[in-house]
């Protein structure tokens, strides 16, 4: 094979990646030559509290709080002293441009740098930074997705700050931008962007759970919040077999690929050792992440070969949303340092797990108690109660919705799949909590509210709930942990944002429900204890269908759920209709979060989302047939053409066995053809379907399952192509080496 390399280049890459020295992280030291404490690292590259106090005025840094804490927006007045104090700030730590960071509907982030230089009255250069420049910025609006609800004519969107967001410094090795947490709204003050529905979304939970907390007397609560800690999956593969899959590089996932003979059979990487070369990369993440003031927690090999997790300690949700929008973009660009590849897509190999994002959420009042937490005394499990079967009731009334939030092309090869949270939307709680709820849905008629009642139904017990770690079901989608939920079938890739909004929404309507059913029992002179069990039981019966203890990968299941009239919408296409809905554009328009119109918008967004991932697949399959399986082909085929042809001249005859392989190799290139012709064919036809609608359907339904088909003839050539000749770095080569 002495020519074969030049001709190769996956065997380039294979030498490459042997001869590779890792790239240790060496941890900054201090003064003293120890290494740096986190806690002296932790926040430094945001605006923190410190920062704040030490170069704002007494009233204007009490100002600047108030508005923090309240999610408000910034006093004009006091704009230009903070903008003053944070551009000194950033200079003074090697920023020489700032930007307004938002999240438009793409799932990543966007910002555009404008340097601090201005130029004086004299033409003098100086740095500024106004009051003006911190609250609002007019980004060329266009380009981004609106769903119709910015005509490019109309182009204008602005960005305003989101002061509960902290300002923090993005650190490039090729320099330091100030980055200002903002919101992305139309001129007319539509949601332009992931956020501003989110904020509304928490401001929703927060009126309807304090008006529960104030029944229960806790007046002095003025505020709750979603929390969230948000378990991010990923995969690392080599640079160098990365940057030769097509596939990977234009979809995030391997389009053709056999399935290696060692797969994740033996589940020896889960929390096994982390190898060097990770460790050294994952410790340069949550190095970088430190300095942003962003608290990760935990690390460790997941399931898959060459699959990992990241978890930070849990957050404010707004705050933990955008954390996750860094953490993301953190792990992509220190993954090249590293010469490695991140990949976040939900399925990037076939046969072996995918990603998730597990959305652990719960709900904190202004004085820091989690309200999913079961308490110490009956009536604070009563109120546990509440909150709880508050959340039950918003996913079963919206599981539809729910399973909207999280659809998208690279979630539908993970839901559904016999891997991974199934398409329907079940909740678990555990066989402590289950016979609690059992036991107070049997009584029939609770006459009597007395201590004695409540300890033999169960209540008094719930604190033991919390301490119960063993009691897990990893098939869930949406599972109870003891205080919080696990909503599971959130996609890796996507941006926490809208299925949090939705879950939101849906928990803001239910209690306001409770709220109502509470209140009006109580003013037809129900006592309180009373009232409360009475709600908790007529709502535990009424969502009973949407909790599930069993196993959700089982095929009984999915003929349960049937029975249970629970939704099971496998692909994006019919999940997303979910939302225009006209009971989701209700609770969507009640709460706040949002209006019909912009509802209407995320979804036409969404579709052409959808169609867009699924027509670069197609192309890049195309491409990867076309440009490396054929030919590929061809060389096989030739070599056992060629030696049969010397075969004959040497010994007269063409033995009969040898010969066979010849016709296997050419039948599986005739049938790859003819099916790359009809799969020309049948592509070619999607735009003649009636709008975006009907062509996402088709893709999902006719174009998807010819994809696979096609790979199928791919991966059988790949099994009996002479591995020198098969250019596409291998599933046993990406995953397993490093
Ligand atoms: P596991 O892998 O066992 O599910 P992890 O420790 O990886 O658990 O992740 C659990 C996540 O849940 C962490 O991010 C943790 O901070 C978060 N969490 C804990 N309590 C709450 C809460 N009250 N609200 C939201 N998230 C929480
Ligand atoms: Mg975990």
């Amino acid at each position: 094979m002495a020519n074969l390399p030049n001709a190769n280049p996956r065997l380039w890459a294979l030498s490459e990646v042997n001869n590779r020295k890792p790239r240790l992280f060496d941890w900054p030291k201090d003064q003293n030559g120890n290494h740096q404490r986190v806690s002296e690292i932790y926040g430094i590259n945001t605006f923190n509290n410190v920062v704040m106090k030490g170069k704002l005025s007494k009233q204007t840094y009490a100002q600047l709080q108030a508005t923090i804490k309240q999610g408000k927006k910034l006093d004009k007045s006091i704009a230009n002293e903070v903008a003053h104090a944070i551009k000194e700030w950033a200079i003074e730590n090697g920023a020489s441009h700032f930007c307004h960071w938002f999240q438009p509907q793409t799932g990543i982030t966007a910002e555009k740098h404008d340097a601090f230089l201005t130029l004086d009255d004299e033409g003098q250069p100086i740095e500024r930074f106004s009051g003006g420049q911190l609250i609002q910025s007019e980004p060329d609006a266009s380009s981004f997705p609106s769903g119709g609800r910015r005509s490019t004519f109309e182009a204008r969107g602005y960005t305003a700050w989101d002061p509960s967001s902290p300002v923090f410094i993005s650190e490039e090795p090729n320099g330091k931008t100030l980055c200002v947490p903002s919101v992305f709204i139309s001129y007319y003050g539509d949601a332009l962007d992931y956020k501003a529905p989110l904020l509304r979304s928490m401001e929703a939970v927060s009126n309807s759970a304090v008006a529960i907390l104030h029944l229960f007397g806790k007046t002095s609560i003025t505020r709750v919040v979603p929390t969230l800690g948000p378990e991010q999956e990923y995969f690392l593969i080599d640079r160098s077999f990365y940057n030769l899959r097509p596939d990977l590089i234009a979809a995030g996932r391997t389009l053709v690929g056999a399935k290696p003979p060692k797969g994740q059979e033996l589940e020896d990487h889960y929390f096994g050792t982390i190898k060097d070369r990770i460790q050294a990369y994952m410790q340069e993440v949550e190095y970088e992440a430190y300095k942003l003031g962003i608290p990760i927690k935990t690390r460790h090999n997941e399931v898959a070969p060459s699959q990992f997790e990241t978890a930070p300690i849990f957050e404010e949700l707004n705050i933990a949303a955008d954390h996750n929008q860094q953490v993301m973009e953190l792990l992509r660009s220190v993954a090249a340092r590293h010469d490695l590849a991140l990949l976040l897509h939900e399925k990037p190999f076939a046969g072996v797990n995918g990603s998730g994002k597990h959305n652990n959420w719960s709900m904190q009042d202004s004085d820091g108690n989690n309200l999913l937490e079961p308490g110490k005394t009956p009536r604070e499990n009563l109120q546990f109660l509440v909150f709880l079967v508050a959340t039950l009731r918003a996913v079963y009334k919206r599981s539809g919705l729910l399973r909207a939030a999280i659809a998208s092309s690279g979630n539908d090869h993970r839901l559904g799949a016999n891997e991974a949270p199934p398409a329907i939307i079940s909740a678990f709680l555990g066989e402590q909590l289950t016979n609690i709820l059992n036991d107070i849905e049997s009584e029939t008629i609770v006459e009597d509210s007395s201590e004695a009642r409540i300890i033999a139904l169960g209540i008094s017990q719930l604190p033991d709930v919390a301490r119960d770690n063993t009691d897990r079901n990893r098939t869930s989608p949406f599972a109870f942990t003891g205080n919080k939920f696990e909503f599971r079938a959130v996609a890796s890739s996507a941006s926490v944002s809208t299925p949090m909004t939705i879950l939101n929404a849906a928990v803001a309507d239910a209690l306001e429900s409770i709220y109502a059913e509470i209140k009006s029992l109580l003013d037809d002179g129900v006592e309180f204890k009373k009232a409360i069990i009475q709600v908790v039981r007529q709502n535990v019966i009424a969502t009973k269908n949407i909790r599930f203890e069993g196993n959700n990968y089982s095929e009984e299941w999915v003929e349960e759920a049937a029975k249970r009239g629970l939704p099971n919408l496998r692909k994006t296409p019919e999940a997303l209709a979910e939302y225009i809905k006209p009971e989701a554009l209700e609770v969507l328009a009640k709460t706040g979060v949002f209006t019909h119109e912009e509802a209407e918008a995320q979804y036409h967004v969404r579709v052409e989302r959808y169609i867009k991932d699924v027509e670069i697949e197609i192309q890049a399959l195309k491409d990867i047939i076309k440009s490396y399986v054929l030919p590929a082909g061809y060389s096989q085929q030739e070599l056992l053409a060629s030696s049969l042809v010397a075969l004959k001249a040497a010994l007269g005859e063409v033995p009969s066995r040898q010969l066979s392989e010849l016709k296997t190799v050419s039948g599986l290139i005739t049938d790859l053809h003819n099916h790359l012709d009809s799969f020309e064919e049948l592509t070619a036809s999607v735009s003649d379907a009636d709008g975006i609608e009907e062509q996402a359907k088709k893709l999902a339904n006719e174009v998807m399952p010819a994809m696979l088909e096609i790979r199928e003839f791919a991966d059988k050539l790949e099994e009996v192509i002479a591995d020198e000749l098969w250019p596409l770095p291998k599933y046993r080569e990406m995953l397993f080496l490093s």
